[in-house]
């Protein structure tokens, strides 16, 4: 199993709170050591997270995902082309 940017976007969260099984976690890590994006992505909404979350919930704000995922859209898109 390859995962690609997206699919690990899509587990972030998950990997974040200890959700996702072993084998995607696995997969996931194994990601983001080589992905630069996305293991900006993995900081910045970890940084998120510590913000937003209390000691005794851990949710998401309304909207979060969606706004995270236009926003690593973008950020993904100029990636490919600045080749920063
Ligand atoms: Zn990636």
């Amino acid at each position: 199993m390859v995962l690609d940017c997206k699919h690990v976007w899509d587990h972030i969260s998950g990997y974040l709170d200890g959700g996702l099984d072993p084998e995607l976690l696995r997969e996931v890590q194994r990601h983001l050591d080589h992905c630069e994006i996305c293991s900006a992505v993995l900081d910045s909404t970890r940084n998120i997270l510590v913000l937003t979350a209390d000691d005794r919930t851990f949710t998401l704000p309304v909207g979060f995902s969606e706004r995270l995922h236009a926003r690593l859209e973008k950020a993904f898109l100029e990636g490919l082309t600045t080749d920063a």
